[in-house]
């Protein structure tokens, strides 16, 4: 692997630490294209690995028994030439403690250590990779990016559910919203693309990966996103169910004795696109097998296109304008079918998209793939949250 930048070039690092992976990516403090991007996984096993990316080439180190801070050193030794002035940290739950990205101190990791009730996969994992990088760059200012920071202006009426107040009050049972930095980078961008002011710009934004998100954004801020408590509100996923009747759970432990904790474990890993057509929870995979043919990849793609524009509608009620319909994520970004499909479904509010655009992924212009006399412009803007926590840890640094 070739080290070719020139030494000391200013750097941020950004960490996504999982409960048994950490990806990481290095940026420039100026400029856009990231210098190094890495990922260990199966971390603390005999398989613990670290694929790592610089200048063009890959590598994949084997790391038996490392823990995250053993990935983290192995990933350092490939830093070399870089100057890391700052460390950002993807963080999934802020809960109302948070409201924007933050510098990382002691109160505000006990903060987060208060939000591990609402997050209990995520947050303790977040936090893991927090220590070990102030453990390891004790002199570096650290950064912490809240995936629900940016749905923190949803008003009551969107965050509320219609169960008893104490829930709320008590526990902090409500609304939150995630994807949030994706969604608030893409607004950032399509504003920017249409010429518009962020804080004068209204959107309906589809983040479709492997998790899936909408977003209403009036005026620059969160109104409603499809999540909700936890990422498994709203729309079909890749194994996560989305919306279910709250009455499932209860009529499943009766008829199958599953206990609850299973019944949550199916809805988040094998429903969605996997649960739905029994292949595949991979968008590519199924578009394939429904090319070819495979009734249940065809109908998978068929609920998950529907629901989508169905919760489209439902995010209008937050708004009372709109600038663009804007898909993003790995799915967004790139199946022209399920943009196709989801578009159709949408007829009614005027929504007509370009046949060649949508083909070519708006590339051909500036983003759009909607014809001239769609009620509602349509844009795919690619996003990039790791450019994003970069940002906000320069933006909190400097
Ligand atoms: P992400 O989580 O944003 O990386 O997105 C992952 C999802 O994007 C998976 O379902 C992939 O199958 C899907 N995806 C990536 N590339 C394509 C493509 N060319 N066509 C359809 N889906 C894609």
């Amino acid at each position: 692997m070739t080290t070719d930048h020139s030494p000391g070039t200013d750097c941020v690092i950004v960490i996504n630490c999982g409960s048994s992976s950490l990806k990481f990516a290095v940026l420039p403090v100026v400029g856009e294209e990231v210098l190094i991007k890495g990922l260990a996984e199966r971390l603390g096993g005999p398989e613990a690995v670290l694929k790592i990316e610089r200048d063009g080439e890959s590598a994949r180190i084997s790391i038996p028994s490392a823990t995250h801070r053993g990935a983290l050193q192995a990933a350092i030794r490939h830093m070399n030439g870089l100057n890391p002035r700052g460390i950002g940290h993807r963080m999934v739950h802020g809960g109302e403690e948070f409201t924007d990205s933050v510098v990382i101190c002691d109160d505000m990791m006990a903060a987060v250590e208060r939000c591990i009730c609402l997050a209990p996969l995520h947050n303790p994992a977040n936090l893991v990779g927090v220590r070990t990088a102030r453990e390891l760059f004790p002199e570096l200012p650290q950064v912490a990016v809240f995936d629900t920071a940016f749905h923190q202006t949803l008003p009551p009426k969107a965050y509320l559910y219609a169960i008893p107040r104490t829930y709320y009050e008590e526990l902090k049972v409500r609304r939150y919203g995630f994807h949030g930095t994706s969604h608030h980078y893409v607004l950032l961008e399509t504003a920017r693309l249409l010429d518009r002011r962020a804080e004068q710009t209204s959107l309906i934004t589809m983040h479709l990966g492997n998790g899936c998100s909408a977003c209403a954004i009036r005026n620059g801020r969160s109104a409603d996103s499809t999540m909700g408590l936890t990422p498994s509100e709203g729309l079909v996923m890749g194994t996560r169910s989305g919306d279910v009747d709250p009455a499932l759970h209860q009529f499943l432990q009766d008829q199958t004795g599953m206990r609850l904790g299973e019944i949550t474990a199916m809805l988040n890993s094998r429903s969605g696109l996997l649960g739905l057509s029994g292949l595949s929870n991979d968008m590519r995979t199924l578009s394939a097998a429904a090319h070819d043919g495979h009734q249940h990849a065809r109908l998978a793609i068929e609920v998950f296109c529907y629901r989508l524009a169905k919760s489209v509608c439902g995010l209008m009620a937050a708004l009372d304008t709109i600038d663009a319909l804007v898909f993003t994520g790995g799915i967004g970004e790139n199946s022209p079918q399920v943009r196709a499909m989801t578009a159709a479904h949408l007829n009614l509010l005027g929504v007509v998209l370009d046949d060649a655009r949508n083909a070519v992924h708006g590339r051909a212009d500036k983003g759009s793939i909607s014809s001239p006399e769609s009620r509602i412009p349509c844009l795919v803007v690619p996003t990039n949250e790791e450019l994003m926590i970069a940002r906000e840890t320069l933006r909190l640094i400097s």
